[in-house]
C-alpha cells in the first residue's frame, strides 16, 4: 500500500502565529493567561496549551482578570471593549487574514453598504466579523437564505476565510440582481484554496482518503466533504487512535490531507499507523 500526502500539511501561517503568540505570552506572564474560546480548532493542541497554563474561557464574567489572547478566528469588538473595561490585558493573536476581512466589513459598513458575510452563522470567525459590520449586516450560508434580502441599493460582500470558492461564486451571482451597486471582497484565504485544490486533486487518484483535523474545524470538515464529492471513500479523524485496520483492507493507494490547525506530530503518527495497515504494532 502506498500513502500519498497533500503538499500543504500542518499548521497554516495564521494558526502557527497564534500558537506562537500564546506560548510567548504564557512564558512571560505573571498573571493568569486565557484565550477567548479555544485558540484554534484542534482539541489536542488546546489540551497541550492548557497544560502549559493557557486556559480557554467562553465568557469574561466572574473570571479573575489576566492576559486575554484573541484567537486566530478573532472576536467581536464588544468582547474586546468588555475585556478592556474589566482590566484584562488583551493580546492580539488574530490571523492577519481574518483581520483583513473584519477591516473590509468595517469599511463597507462605514461607506453605507449593507454588509453580507457568506459563511456559517455559528462560526466564531463570522461572529467576530459581524461585530465589525454594522447592525444591518447579514450572514448567508446556503442559497435558501437569499430570499430574505430585498431592495438594497448598495451591497458589500465578504466571505468566511475557509469558504469553498464555488459556493462564494454561486451566492455572489445570485445577489447580483438584488442591488444597484455591489462591492465584493474575495476574502477566502489562499492557504485554504490550495488545501482544497490539492485534496480534490489527490482524491481523484486514490482509493481512500484520511482527513486529519478537529471535528470542530470548519476547514477540515470541508476537505472531507470535497474528497467525498470526488467519489473517494473518506474518513475524518482527529488522531491515529480512530484509524481502523478494516478501512485499509485491499487498498493500494491511500491519501492523507489535513486541516489548517492540525499539527505535524499528529499527522506523523497517523501516517505511521496507516503504513502499518491501521494497526498499532509493528509488523
Ligand atoms: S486558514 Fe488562512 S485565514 Fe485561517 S488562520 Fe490559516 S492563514 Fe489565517
Amino acid at each position: 500500500m502506498k500513502v500519498f500526502q497533500t503538499p500543504d500539511r500542518g499548521f497554516c501561517f495564521g494558526v502557527k502565529r497564534s500558537v506562537d503568540v500564546a506560548l510567548e505570552t504564557v512564558k512571560k506572564a505573571k498573571e493568569p493567561v486565557y484565550t477567548y474560546g479555544p485558540i484554534i480548532h484542534n482539541p489536542q493542541v488546546v489540551k497541550q496549551l492548557a497544560e502549559q497554563g493557557i486556559t480557554p474561557i467562553e465568557s469574561l464574567d466572574g473570571i479573575k482578570p489576566g492576559k486575554l489572547i484573541l484567537r486566530s478566528h478573532g472576536a467581536p469588538s464588544s468582547v474586546i471593549e468588555k475585556a478592556n473595561k474589566l482590566k484584562f490585558s488583551v493580546v492580539d493573536a488574530v490571523c492577519p487574514f481574518v483581520k483583513r476581512t473584519q477591516n473590509y466589513a468595517k469599511k463597507l459598513y462605514k461607506e453605507g453598504y449593507k454588509v453580507i458575510i457568506v459563511g456559517e452563522e455559528e462560526h466564531p470567525e463570522i461572529k467576530g466579523i459581524l461585530g465589525h459590520a454594522g447592525i444591518e449586516a447579514q450572514v448567508i450560508n446556503h442559497m435558501s437564505s437569499l430570499k430574505k434580502i430585498s431592495d438594497f441599493k448598495k451591497l458589500g460582500i465578504v466571505a468566511q476565510t475557509t469558504l469553498p470558492v464555488q459556493r462564494f461564486v454561486k451566492v455572489v451571482s445570485k445577489l447580483l440582481p438584488m442591488a444597484e451597486e455591489i462591492l465584493v471582497y474575495n476574502t477566502i484565504c489562499k492557504n485554504v484554496i490550495l488545501r482544497q485544490y490539492h485534496t480534490m486533486k489527490l482524491a481523484k487518484s486514490i482509493e481512500l482518503m484520511i482527513v486529519i483535523g478537529g471535528k470542530n474545524s470548519a476547514n477540515t470538515r470541508r476537505l472531507a466533504e470535497l474528497a467525498r464529492q470526488e467519489g473517494c471513500e473518506t474518513y475524518h479523524i482527529e488522531t491515529h487512535e480512530e484509524l481502523e485496520a478494516g478501512w485499509f483492507k485491499n487498498k493500494l493507494k491511500v491519501g492523507v490531507t489535513s486541516g489548517a490547525s492540525t499539527p505535524n506530530w499528529i499527522i506523523k503518527e497517523v501516517v505511521e499507523k496507516i503504513k502499518n495497515g491501521g494497526k498499532n504494532e509493528k509488523r
